[in-house]
């Protein structure tokens, strides 16, 4: 590939690449846009079968986080690694820490987190040579429960957006994947008093921890959680399951979860839904609890505080679906619209110099 005509295409600012030779440590780190301030993104371990492969990953996955950012209003750009290495091999402290040091070559421009493969403990390995790393266990923890929490503000902005009313006990609600974040989502929309829930899984001992947790949610086959004559599916398993085939069984007029990448062509799925009068929740809106959780460790991490700034998903959704309205756009489109004008307009009022 050409990485320089694709940075320039994007508007990349940096792509690095590592090496340690007495721990394997092999990885790239990306820095797509540092506009509205440091980048951050998790770090993916992940045995790519070519340094291409590994390298398109990273600069798609930075450029991904430089939208999150910016569309869950915080002050942090797009960045994220990815470290090349089979996950059963080659984690030891020593590998972490030599990743930590090549983070801290970086002078705070990149800040890491996990991702694939990596955990909060990897982090607290790599934290023993850099502070440019969040979501130590100590701090913030587990993100889970805060994006849950975002997608239950989500879910009621798009009732609201569909119906003008987001309480949440006047509707219905089919969940797929009952895991870390769908499990909590479950458990806010029973404490809002949903009017029915009906959930998915296809892991036996999850299945279980449901039924035996919540009796009230209903469970159906993974097949036929698209069909349900619900008011929001929330996709909280796997991505692209809005797809040609599930969408001509979807009944419900929202699609609203905690997945990422959730329609398989952005742009085909993207126009589809809107067309069959589905409103789109986009992914990296919605699930932007998480992100926005770990971001206060960075200036002192207060739960309180951070899961509030998370109910702000509320408004910022709204804001997209008017801009999605107003400028004909698919919503994942209007996202990416109202992430660039923040981008846009920030960089311009920081185009005259005023000492701070
Ligand atoms: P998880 O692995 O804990 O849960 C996913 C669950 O989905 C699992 O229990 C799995 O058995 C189930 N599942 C898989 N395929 C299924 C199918 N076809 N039908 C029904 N169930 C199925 O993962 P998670 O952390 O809850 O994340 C879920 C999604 O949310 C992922 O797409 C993830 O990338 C995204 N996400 C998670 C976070 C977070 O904080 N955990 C943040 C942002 C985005």
């Amino acid at each position: 590939m050409k990485k320089f005509d694709y940075m320039e295409k994007y508007g990349y600012e940096q792509l690095v690449f590592f090496h340690d030779e007495s721990t394997g440590l092999k990885g790239i780190t990306c820095i797509h846009n540092t506009t509205l301030g440091p980048s951050l993104g998790g770090t993916r371990l992940w045995n790519y079968e070519t340094e291409e492969e590994a390298t398109l990953d990273v600069l798609r996955l930075a450029r991904g986080m430089t939208y999150k950012a910016a569309a869950s209003g915080l002050n942090l750009g797009g960045g994220k690694s990815v470290l090349i290495g089979d996950p059963e091999k080659v984690k030891s402290e020593a590998y972490f820490r030599a990743f930590g040091r090549y983070v801290q070559t970086l002078g705070g421009r990149y800040i890491t987190a996990p991702d694939v493969n990596t955990s909060a403990k990897d982090m607290k390995f790599i934290n023993l040579e850099t502070d440019s790393v969040v979501a130590i266990p100590e701090k913030s923890g587990n993100p889970s429960p805060a994006t849950a929490w975002g997608a239950f503000h989500g879910i009621r902005a798009s009732l609201k957006e569909k119906f003008g009313d987001d309480d949440i006990s006047q509707y219905t609600y089919a969940v797929q994947g009952a895991g870390q974040t769908g499990d909590f989502l479950i458990g806010y929309l029973r404490e809002a008093n949903a009017k029915k829930i009906y959930f998915t899984e296809i892991n036996d001992k999850h299945i279980e921890k449901i039924k035996k947790k919540y009796p009230d949610v209903e469970f159906v086959d993974p097949d036929d959680i698209y069909g349900l004559e619900v008011d929001v599916f929330a996709p909280c398993a796997l991505g692209a399951v809005i797809n040609d085939k599930t969408l001509k069984k979807i009944k419900a007029p929202i699609v609203a979860g905690t997945a990422n990448n959730v329609l398989e062509d952005e742009d085909k799925h993207g126009k589809a839904v809107q067309d069959q009068g589905i409103l789109y929740a986009p992914d990296f809106v919605i699930n932007a609890g998480g992100l926005i959780n770990v971001s206060h460790e960075l200036t002192g991490y207060e739960k309180k505080k951070a899961f509030n700034e998370i109910e702000q998903i509320y408004d910022r959704l709204l804001e997209i679906y008017q801009v999605a309205k107003e400028d004909k756009v698919t919503t994942t489109q209007a996202a990416k619209i109202f992430a660039e004008r923040r981008i846009e307009r920030i960089d311009k009022i920081h185009a005259n110099y005023i000492k701070k």
